[in-house]
C-alpha cells in the first residue's frame, strides 16, 4: 500500500490542505445531505486557479479521483469521494459586476446568496436557485431553473464564457468564441469537463423588489387547485413563475398555529416585471379556492430567494427523485395527491417547478442541456432526520416516481437526479450524448472527473 505525502501539493498551493490527520478534516469532508459519507484522502480548498492546477495535476499523477465542490448541494454528495482529492472552492466566492457592460463574474465556490447580494445594489439580476445557499456553479453547469428561468432562461442560458482547469491541468477560457464545443458542453454536461474556477454571466435589470410571496391552501382542495395551476402555469407571461410545494405546513410565523403541521398545498409565485403588471398576472392565481393565508407582495428579491432557506439547511438526510412532465395530466395530480396524504416525514414535500417561457425557446443542441420542452418538473424531495427512517423515506420516493412514470415526458433535470440512476444519464442528455461523450473524450479521455452524472469520454 502507497502512503501518500502532500508535503508537495502544501508547497505548491496557497490555499488549504486538509488532510485526514489534520485538524478541520471532520468539517471539511461534509456535504449538505447527511446520508453521504465519505473519506476523502485529501480536502483542498483553493484560493485561486493556480492552487486548482496543482491539485488537479496532484490528482492525476497519483492517479486519485477529483470531486468538485461548489456550493457542496449535490444530493448524491458528487462535491466528495472515497480516497480521492476534493477540490472544494470555498474560499473562491468573489463576484465583480460590470454594470455598464450587465455582466458579472463569481469565482467557482460563490452561491447564489453571494451572487444576488453583490448585483442587487445595481438593479441586476441573473437566473439562479430558489435557495440562497447552492452554488453557483454546479447549479449552472447542470442547468439552473428558478423564479427567472422562464423570464430570462436557464442559468446556463446566461453564461457568457468560463474559465477552466482541465484534467490536464491546462487553464483554458471557454466561450462562443475560444473552445466552443468545450463551451456546449459545460451549459449542461455538470462538473464532468474540468473545474470551473470563474463565471461570466449575462444579467438584466430586475427590482429591486419583486411582487412575490406564498398562497397556502388547504391539502383537500389540492385537485382543483391542480387543475386550474396547469391552465394558468400554461398561459402565463413569461415573467410570472409560480412552484408548487405540497408538504406538511412548517412553523412560519405567517401561517395561524393550527395548520402548523398539517398537509398543505403552497403557491410560491413570483413575477419579475412592472409592479402592476405583475398584480393582474397573480390575479388567477390569487383567486382560487379559500386559501389559509396569502402573502404575496413586493419583496427585496435578495429576500425572496432566501425565504427557503430555513426549510432546507444542510444536515438532513435527503433522497430525490425527478420526472419532466410536458403536461400535468390528471393520471399524474392523483398520483401525485395520493403519495402527499402519506408522506413518510414531516420535512418530505413534492415540488412542481414551472419552466418553459425564454428556456424553451432555445433550440435543443444549442447547449448541451436538451429538455427544453418540459412545462413542469417535479421533485420528490425527501427529507428526514433519523437514519432508521432511510429505506421508508426512499421507497416512498421510488414509489412516486414509479406511479407517475406513465404521465411524464421521458426526459429529467440531471441536478435532480439521484446517484443511483447511472442508467439514466445518457436518456437524460438524449440526443446530445453522442456529442457530450466525444467531447469528454478531448478533455477528460481517462475520465478524472468522473464524481458527477457521468458522461463516459469516447475514445
Ligand atoms: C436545497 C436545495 C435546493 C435546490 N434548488 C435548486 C433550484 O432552485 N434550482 C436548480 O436548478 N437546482 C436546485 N438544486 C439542485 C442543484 O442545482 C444541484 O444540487 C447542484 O449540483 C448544486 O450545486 P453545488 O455547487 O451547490 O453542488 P456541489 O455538490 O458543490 O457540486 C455538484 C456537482 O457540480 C459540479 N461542480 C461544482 N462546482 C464545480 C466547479 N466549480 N467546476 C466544475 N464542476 C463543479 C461537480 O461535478 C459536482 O459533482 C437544489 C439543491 C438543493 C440541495
Amino acid at each position: 500500500m502507497i502512503t501518500l505525502t502532500f508535503d508537495t501539493l502544501r508547497a505548491q498551493v496557497r490555499g488549504d490542505v486538509i488532510a485526514a490527520t489534520d485538524e478541520g478534516f471532520e468539517q471539511a469532508r461534509a456535504v449538505y445531505n447527511a446520508m453521504i459519507d465519505k473519506h476523502p484522502a485529501v480536502v483542498t480548498r483553493p484560493v485561486n486557479a493556480g492552487d486548482v492546477m496543482a491539485a488537479v495535476n496532484f490528482a492525476r499523477e497519483n492517479q486519485l479521483p477529483v470531486a468538485i465542490r461548489g456550493g457542496g448541494h449535490s444530493v448524491p454528495g458528487f462535491g466528495t469521494c472515497d480516497g480521492g482529492v476534493v477540490v472544494d472552492l470555498s474560499r473562491m466566492r468573489g463576484v465583480r459586476v460590470d454594470p455598464e457592460k450587465r455582466t458579472a463574474r463569481a469565482e467557482g465556490g460563490a452561491t447564489w446568496g453571494d451572487f444576488n447580494a453583490a448585483t442587487y445594489p445595481f438593479g441586476l439580476a441573473t437566473t439562479g436557485g430558489i435557495i440562497s445557499t447552492t452554488g453557483v456553479a454546479g447549479l449552472t453547469l447542470g442547468g439552473g431553473i428558478g423564479y427567472l428561468a422562464r423570464g430570462f432562461g436557464l442559468s446556463l442560458d446566461n453564461l457568457v464564457s468560463a474559465d477552466v482547469v482541465t484534467a490536464d491541468g491546462r487553464f483554458v477560457i471557454a466561450s462562443e468564441k475560444e473552445n466552443e464545443d468545450l463551451f456546449w458542453a459545460l451549459r449542461g454536461g455538470g462538473g464532468n469537463f474540468g473545474v470551473v474556477t470563474s463565471f461570466e454571466f449575462k444579467l438584466h435589470p430586475l427590482g429591486p423588489e419583486v411582487l412575490s410571496g406564498l398562497i397556502v391552501h388547504p391539502l383537500e382542495n389540492a385537485g382543483e387547485l391542480l387543475s386550474e395551476f396547469r391552465r394558468i402555469a400554461r398561459e402565463a407571461p413569461d415573467e410570472l413563475t409560480i412552484w408548487v410545494v405540497m408538504r406538511k405546513a412548517p412553523p412560519l410565523p405567517f401561517l395561524p398555529t393550527e395548520w402548523h403541521g398539517k398537509e398543505v398545498l403552497i403557491f410560491a409565485a413570483c413575477y419579475s416585471g412592472d409592479m402592476k403588471e405583475g398584480e393582474k398576472a397573480v390575479k388567477a392565481l390569487r383567486a382560487l379556492g379559500r386559501p389559509v393565508v396569502d402573502v404575496i407582495s413586493p419583496h427585496p428579491f435578495t429576500g425572496w430567494q432566501a425565504a427557503f432557506d430555513p426549510l432546507l439547511a444542510p444536515g438532513a438526510r435527503n433522497y430525490w427523485k425527478s420526472h419532466d412532465f410536458t403536461d400535468l395530466s390528471d393520471g399524474a395530480i392523483k398520483a401525485i395527491l395520493d403519495a402527499v396524504r402519506t408522506l413518510p416525514s414531516p420535512e418530505c414535500e413534492v415540488f412542481i417547478a414551472h419552466v418553459g417561457g425564454a428556456m424553451a425557446r432555445v433550440a435543443a443542441n444549442a447547449t448541451a442541456w436538451p429538455n427544453r420542452d418540459a412545462h413542469f418538473i417535479m421533485n420528490a424531495h425527501t427529507r428526514w432526520r433519523d437514519k432508521a427512517q432511510d429505506s421508508a423515506c426512499v421507497a416512498w420516493a421510488r414509489q412516486l416516481f414509479e406511479a407517475t412514470a406513465p404521465f411524464a415526458a421521458g426526459s429529467v433535470y440531471v441536478n435532480f437526479m439521484p446517484g443511483d440512476e447511472n442508467d439514466r444519464v445518457e436518456k437524460a442528455y438524449g440526443a446530445n450524448y453522442r456529442r457530450l461523450a466525444e467531447i469528454k473524450g478531448r478533455y477528460d479521455p481517462d475520465n478524472l472527473f468522473r464524481m458527477n452524472q457521468n458522461i463516459r469520454p469516447t475514445t
